[in-house]
C-alpha cells in the first residue's frame, strides 16, 4: 500500500482589526489559512500567522513556491518538513519561509489527529488537564492608569502572573510602571517584563539594576534577538532570568543560544519556527539543557502543546487578541481560559476552522 500523498494546497489571507491596538503602527492582525488535501480524500487545516509584516509575502510563498513542491509528496509532517525547508532555504533559513511552512505542517498535524480521532494534545500525549495562563499586555503606550487597570483585570481573571512592556525613553518611567503593576499583583503573583529588543547591553544592565527589586520572573528580549554575544554577556552579569526565542526561527539558532549560555527561558513561537514538528524538537532541546520553555503567543494552539509538555508550562494570553476574540474563526476551537487556567477540548484535530469571509483592509481605515 502506498502512503497517501498531498494533492493540493489552498491558502487564504484573513485580516482583522485589533480590538486594542498594539501601538501606533499595529492596528490589525493577519492569518493565512492553509488547507492541504490528500490522495486518500482527507484534508487538514493549518495556518500561517504574522501580526504586521509580511502576510502577503507568506501567501505568495505558499502559492508560488510551496504548493508546487509539496504536491505529490507524502502527507506526513515529519517526512515533509526537512525537504521543504531545504527547498525554501535560498529565501532564508527562517522567518517568512518557516512562517509559510507552518501552515503546511499544522495542516498535516490536523489531518493526522483527525484521522486518529484525537485532538492534537491527545495525539502528542496529554499530560495535564490544564496549564497556567499569564496575562500579557502590549501596553508600552498605555498611561500608568490604563496599565494599572489592565493589571487589575488580570487579577480579577484569576491569572497567577502577568507580563508588561518596558523600554520607555526614561528609565524612571519604567520603574514607576513596574512598581505600579507589582503593587496591583501583590507579592505572590508572578511578574515578567518584556523590552522587545529595545536596549543595548549597557542600557539593559542599568535597567535590570533598577527593576530587579520588583521580583521579576524573567526579563524578555532586552537586546536584539540576533545578539547572542550580548545575551551571553548580560546573562553572566545579572541575576534576573533571561527569556527569548519569539524572534528565533530555527533549532540551530536555539542550539547556539543555549551553547552560548545566553538564555534561561526558551520561547519558541510555534508558527515562526515552522510548525509543531520543529517546535517539539526545540522543546526537547531546551528541556535537555534544564531550561524551561514558555511558548510565545497563539494561546489557542500553544496551550494545546503546553498540555502535552513534560512539565507545567505557561500559556501567554494577550488581552482581547485570541483568534476567537478577533473573529478569525468560524467556531471556537474548544480552548478555554477560566480562572487563570487553559483547558482544551477533545475534538479531533487542531480545532481551527476559519471564518469564510475576509473584509478588505480599507474597511478598517
Ligand atoms: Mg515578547
Amino acid at each position: 500500500m502506498t502512503s497517501p500523498t498531498i494533492t493540493g494546497l489552498t491558502a487564504r489571507l484573513l485580516t482583522r482589526p485589533l480590538t486594542r491596538a498594539w501601538g501606533e503602527t499595529v492596528r490589525e492582525m493577519h492569518v493565512i489559512e492553509v488547507v492541504v488535501s490528500v490522495s486518500d480524500g482527507t484534508s487538514g487545516t493549518g495556518f500561517s500567522w504574522t501580526p504586521t509584516i509580511g502576510p502577503t509575502a507568506v501567501l505568495a510563498l505558499l502559492e508560488r513556491d510551496v504548493r508546487g513542491f509539496v504536491v505529490g509528496r507524502p502527507a506526513e509532517a515529519a517526512t515533509l518538513w526537512p525537504d521543504l525547508w531545504a527547498h525554501l532555504h535560498e529565501a532564508g533559513s527562517g522567518g517568512l519561509t518557516t512562517i509559510a511552512m507552518a501552515g503546511v505542517d499544522l495542516a498535516l498535524w490536523d489531518r493526522a489527529a483527525t484521522l486518529a480521532g484525537q485532538s492534537v494534545t491527545d495525539l502528542l500525549g496529554r499530560r495535564h488537564e490544564s496549564a497556567p495562563v499569564y496575562g500579557s499586555g502590549v501596553n508600552l503606550h498605555y498611561t500608568l492608569d490604563e496599565l494599572a487597570a489592565q493589571a487589575e483585570r488580570w487579577v480579577a481573571a484569576g491569572y497567577a502572573g502577568a507580563k508588561i512592556k518596558v523600554g520607555k525613553q526614561d528609565l524612571a518611567e519604567d520603574v514607576d510602571r513596574v512598581a505600579a503593576v507589582r503593587d496591583v499583583l501583590g507579592p505572590r503573583r508572578r511578574l515578567m517584563i518584556d523590552a522587545n529588543q529595545r536596549w543595548d547591553l549597557p542600557t539593559a544592565r542599568r535597567a535590570t539594576a533598577a527593576l530587579e527589586r520588583y521580583d521579576l520572573d524573567w526579563i524578555e528580549e532586552p537586546l536584539r534577538a540576533d545578539d547572542t554575544w550580548g545575551y551571553s554577556q548580560l546573562r553572566s552579569s545579572i541575576d534576573v532570568p533571561l527569556a527569548l526565542g519569539e524572534n528565533c526561527h530555527t533549532i540551530q539558532r536555539f542550539r547556539d543560544l543555549i551553547a552560548a549560555a545566553a538564555v534561561d527561558i526558551v520561547q519558541p513561537n510555534v508558527v515562526r519556527v515552522g510548525g509543531i514538528t520543529p517546535y517539539l524538537a526545540i522543546d526537547s532541546l531546551a528541556r535537555a539543557h534544564s531550561l524551561s520553555v514558555a511558548p510565545h503567543l497563539l494561546p489557542e494552539l500553544s496551550g494545546q502543546l503546553a498540555l502535552a509538555a513534560p512539565v507545567e508550562t505557561w500559556v501567554e494570553d494577550v488581552e482581547d487578541a485570541s483568534f476567537d476574540h478577533l473573529g478569525f474563526l468560524a467556531a471556537p476551537t474548544g480552548a478555554t481560559i477560566v480562572d487563570g487556567r487553559f483547558r482544551s477540548g477533545t475534538r479531533p484535530g487542531l480545532g481551527f476552522g476559519f471564518a469564510p469571509d475576509n473584509r478588505l483592509e480599507q474597511d478598517f481605515a
